[in-house]
């Protein structure tokens, strides 16, 4: 078997949690790693995700997108911790549980349960307005403060030696025989033994110049964000595809709308924003005090059966992609990223 040699080198593009995990995997199995961002590191859907470490429910997950989340959740807690430990900045793990009314699904939702042995379980729950219902209550669903997971990642990845690159413009691939290379905005070309594309939702448009056309769309998603009161809510609240999840400091997200034909817009809309206020008003005590703090929207690198692509290029030696993580990027970001550590290192032990 061919060996990494030390001076192996390797580029990812997109400054996302899947670039920044990828470029950290990457490191830490002996590459010198570049990651080259468009724009500002995670500042993307990154940014603007909720923070739910489970998929919003995960008896209809693929399966390999439950395997990939399982093995993430293991590693989030330690992982959180040490980010923190080194940072300064805590990206705030907390295992709130979350509780689904959406009692219908509970026939599944208990056989799914058996089989992947993660708790479900059933019952009666108050919830603002809906009073007493049943719910599903799963303990083991955690949360990260997203935005602060990604700088403290950002920081922790160059501690650890990799170059971070930011406000690089768009970057393009071209082929150069059996090897791609990545050339910048001014035309000059970036060569590397392998090169990585984590561009979230923009990696279709990155790879089809390369004669690869990838299942992976933009689906905008638009949240709010109110500013609330420690202990109001307690824990994540998830009903009809909707959901709130509580901060440590009172704030409450609401999240979000799932709209798959407004491409790349990251418009918000006072509509969207009212809707959503509705939804946190029914479920949150009658009455309590929140306010509009903000309003944003995000792009989800959507596929269409909801599994990430974690692959080689079928004709390009060096070039890999870990992207199509749609609507649980957050949650499967450590495991995808050893994955793509895993294909790369295969990749370079069977290359001639
Ligand atoms: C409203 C909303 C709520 C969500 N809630 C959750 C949740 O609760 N839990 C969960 O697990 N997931 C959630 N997600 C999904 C999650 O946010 C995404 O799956 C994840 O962030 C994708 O990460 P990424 O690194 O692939 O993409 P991004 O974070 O979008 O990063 C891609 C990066 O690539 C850069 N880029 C683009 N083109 C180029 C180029 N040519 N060259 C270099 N760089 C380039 C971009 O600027 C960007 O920084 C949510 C998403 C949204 C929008």
């Amino acid at each position: 078997m061919k060996k990494l040699m030390p001076s192996a080198t390797a580029l990812v593009l997109g400054g996302g949690v899947i670039g920044l995990f990828s470029a950290l995997a990457l490191r830490r199995a002996g590459f010198q790693v570049r990651l080259l961002e468009r724009g500002l590191i995670g500042r993307q859907a990154s940014w603007a995700g909720g923070g739910i470490l489970s998929p919003l429910y995960p008896w209809r997950a693929p399966e390999p997108v439950w395997q990939l989340a399982a093995d993430s959740l293991l590693v989030y807690p330690e992982l959180c911790r040490e980010l923190a430990e080194a940072t300064g900045v805590d990206p705030e793990w907390t295992a709130s549980g979350m509780a689904v009314f959406d009692a219908e699904q509970r026939a599944e939702a208990r056989q799914w349960s058996r089989r992947a042995g993660a708790a479900v379980e059933e019952r009666d729950l108050a919830q603002g307005a809906l009073g007493p219902a049943p719910a599903l209550w799963l303990p083991w669903v955690a949360q990260v403060r997203n935005p602060r997971l990604c700088r403290a990642l950002h920081l922790f990845v160059a501690q650890a030696g990799v170059r971070c690159e930011e406000q690089m413009g768009e970057l393009r691939l071209s082929g150069d025989g059996r090897q791609a290379i990545v050339l910048d905005t001014r035309g000059d070309r970036h060569d590397a033994d392998v090169i990585v594309v984590a561009a979230g939702a923009w990696s279709t448009g990155l790879l089809r110049g390369l004669g690869w056309e990838l299942p992976i769309q933009p689906v905008k998603g638009q949240m709010i964000l109110l500013r609330g009161a420690p202990g109001l809510l307690g824990n994540i609240v998830l009903m009809k595809g909707r959901y709130l999840i509580p901060r440590r400091d009172g704030r409450i997200l609401v999240g979000s709308t799932l709209e798959p034909d407004a491409g790349f817009d990251l418009q918000t809309d006072p509509a969207a924003a009212a809707d959503l206020r509705n939804f946190a008003a029914r479920l949150l005590p009658p009455g309590a005090p929140v306010e509009l703090e903000r309003h944003w929207a995000g792009i989800r690198p959507g596929t269409t059966d909801g599994c990430p692509i974690i692959a080689a290029h079928p004709l390009l030696d060096n070039l890999y992609i870990n992207a199509g993580h749609y609507r649980n990027g957050l949650t499967l970001a450590p495991a995808s990223a050893e994955r793509l550590r895993d294909a790369v290192l295969a990749g370079v032990a069977s290359s001639p």
